[in-house]
């Protein structure tokens, strides 16, 4: 597995469009993360962010799933591409989603313009619903709850070591509705971490961006009133 090496700087949007509240994990849900709601006017700042953090990746996740009522926000996405792919800034661009192949219109959906894409997937089955569009980097990534076992994380590391449309493989903790991190099957995660997956240590800390504010710890956006659908 090819591991990146170099030292990038993520610049990390935030959506919210809403969601389907349905991941068992989910933080938003569980925690009282309040995202501001998601507007075309919020992105007026996000180049100025860009440039002044020095960022060289725009990664796109949220506070509800990014791809949520996608052709209601058609607008907010020509935006948005307009913005980042402008070639002066010279960006690369991330989206997680949890929305597998089957649950969307290829044509309708707009994953060319992303170099990576990370699948957030629940099952061992969930990897047999991932596409690769054009030559982006694929991720599964899966948060570690109570059920997971040796078993099913190596179920899971062999199944994507031969799929023909994952590059990449991570595993997170979760945060408990108490705001803590959980250590399921940590030492395991950890003694495989950068051989057969990435094992990726819970951290608050990173650039956050969403309407026009940039913060730098998620639990900021903690008991935020946040319009949810
Ligand atoms: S996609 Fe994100 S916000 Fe939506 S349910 Fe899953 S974890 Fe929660």
């Amino acid at each position: 597995m090819d591991f990146e090496k170099s030292k990038d700087r993520y610049l990390s949007v935030l959506t919210n469009f809403g969601c389907h509240y349905s991941c068992p994990y989910c933080i938003v849900k569980n925690c009282g993360i309040g995202i501001p709601k998601t507007t075309v006017e919020g992105l007026q700042g996000l180049q100025a962010a860009i440039e002044k953090y020095d960022c060289n990746w725009v990664s796109i996740s949220g506070g509800g799933d990014p791809f949520y009522k996608l052709e209601e926000h058609i607008d907010w996405w020509n935006e948005f591409f307009d913005i980042t792919t402008e070639p002066s800034l010279g960006l690369k661009l991330e989206l997680h989603t949890s929305y597998l192949s089957d649950t969307y219109d290829d044509d309708a959906t707009p994953f060319w313009p992303f170099n990576r894409v990370v699948y957030h997937c629940h099952n061992v089955s969930d990897l047999f619903r991932i596409k690769r569009y054009g030559g982006q980097i694929v991720r599964a990534v899966y948060v570690v709850t109570e059920d997971f076992t040796e078993e099913k994380i190596n179920d899971i590391a062999a199944i994507v070591k031969h799929h023909p449309m994952i590059d990449e493989l991570s595993f997170r903790q979760m945060v408990n509705s108490n705001y803590e991190t959980t250590h399921y099957c940590e030492e395991y995660l950890k003694a495989g971490h950068q051989k057969d997956w990435w094992y990726i240590d819970q951290c608050d800390y990173n650039i956050y961006y969403a309407e026009n504010e940039v913060k730098f710890k998620y639990e900021e956006y903690k008991n935020k009133v946040a319009d949810k659908e």
